[in-house]
């Protein structure tokens, strides 16, 4: 049976990128038998401009009912002025909550011929590998009571909340426990317990957990301020990090910058299974629409197509290929191909198109 894929390129670079890791699905299709169901659809701004909205109902029951959405970036500075529940961005905050989508996984691996591009030395993230796993659906960005609004004595106050049941701390946490296990065995719990009551249960929940289900694994605690320090101190010390929505959202980015740049980390965001066995995933660059670059044809396409990678390993469960994208990701690197994000001084950067088939003929030469 065919595998059912939406694609949702979205705004800014993410269409750019997008075209290059279709390509690589044109070619798995062609060349490596994978059978695909592919279907496109617009969201964020782009659907804005067509349909007044930033995502239609008819795009969520798609997204709900494919094995996997392989998604690009939403966000363009003209819808600016658009009242926040019809902002671009709403389409991606309205995925991961409609498809329950509440475990984020930002993988944070550095590749040996990026070493000079990353903001730290050599010695501190040589080899690096960590995953960042982030509650995406809780927590203060969808608490309630939230909004606006206007005191008695005229002044005004913008009140936002963080929450976090016991269920949705255990089954992220639980998320985090079975990735360990295929990895170095090691977790790390991050919340603020010194000054937030979300926090003081976020560590009491995980701690239950591990202790009835996965005392293989090694648990610690650290408080999210010391996490933001200990990554560009030493980073190598974590394996996976697992942690809530703001703290993620800020752990990740920071972890980017020590692989060199914020094109080239891909991510998955995994809900439940459900009753036919399929979990709701969607696949994402961590990195945004950014305006600055689209349409000059200069973007770093390599973390969508190493989300299309992570796509084919957690929902197709086709190792090999995925594998085989990583290896020639790595080896186009190797042989000193850098878009402009990633170039050192003196390096003349390519395009996005050229570094997306520089990756294919790479593929191609491998298989
Ligand atoms: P951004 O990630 O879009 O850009 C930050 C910087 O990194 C920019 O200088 C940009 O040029 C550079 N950059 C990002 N991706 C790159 C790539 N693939 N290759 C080369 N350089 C790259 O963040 P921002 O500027 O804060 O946000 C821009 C828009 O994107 C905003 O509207 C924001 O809300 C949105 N956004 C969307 C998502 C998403 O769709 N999941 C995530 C983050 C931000």
């Amino acid at each position: 049976m065919a595998h059912k894929l939406l694609l949702l390129p979205g705004d800014g670079i993410g269409p750019e990128i997008m075209a290059q890791a279709v390509k690589i699905l044109n070619w798995l299709r062609d060349t490596r038998g994978l059978k695909l169901e592919m279907e496109e659809e617009l969201v964020g701004g782009a659907s804005l401009a067509v349909h007044n909205h930033p995502i239609r109902d008819e795009v969520i029951a798609k997204a709900k009912e494919v094995d996997a959405v392989l998604f690009g970036s939403v966000g363009d500075p003209k819808w600016k002025d658009v009242p926040f529940d019809r902002r671009p961005e709403v389409a991606i905050l309205k995925l991961r909550k409609d498809l329950n989508l509440y475990a984020n996984l930002r993988p944070a691996q550095l590749f040996d011929p990026l070493l000079s591009a990353s903001a730290l030395k050599p010695d501190v993230v040589r080899g690096l590998d960590l995953m960042i796993v982030r509650e995406t659906v809780g927590g203060i960005y969808f608490g309630e009571p939230r909004g606006i609004k206007t005191l008695p004595d005229g002044s005004r106050v913008g009140i936002n909340t963080e929450v976090y049941t016991t269920s949705e701390i255990e089954r992220v946490a639980r998320v985090a426990f079975e990735l360990a296990r295929l990895r170095q065995g090691r977790v790390c719990s991050v919340e603020k317990c010194n000054v937030m009551e979300s926090g003081l249960l976020w560590k009491e929940v995980v701690t239950d957990l591990h202790q009835r289900d996965y005392k293989d694994v090694e648990l610690s605690h650290m408080l999210a301020d010391n996490c933001a320090m200990q990554l560009v101190r030493a980073p190598r010390q974590f394996d996976v990090i697992v942690t809530g929505n703001l703290f993620g959202d800020l752990l990740s980015d920071l972890a980017s910058m020590l692989t060199g740049s914020l094109g080239m980390l891909p991510s998955a965001t995994l809900g439940s299974v459900n009753e036919n066995g399929k979990r709701a995933a969607l696949y994402e660059p961590i990195h945004g629409s950014a305006p600055d670059i689209a349409g000059k044809n200069i973007a770093n396409p390599l973390a969508q197509i190493l989300s299309l990678a992570m796509l084919l390993r957690y929902s197709l469960k086709r190792l090999e290929d995925a594998a085989l994208i990583e290896l020639a990701v790595s080896k186009v690197l190797e042989s000193g191909l850098r878009t402009a994000d990633i170039a050192t001084d003196g390096v003349k950067a390519v395009s996005t198109e050229e570094m997306g088939e520089a990756v294919l003929k790479t593929l191609a030469k491998l298989a």
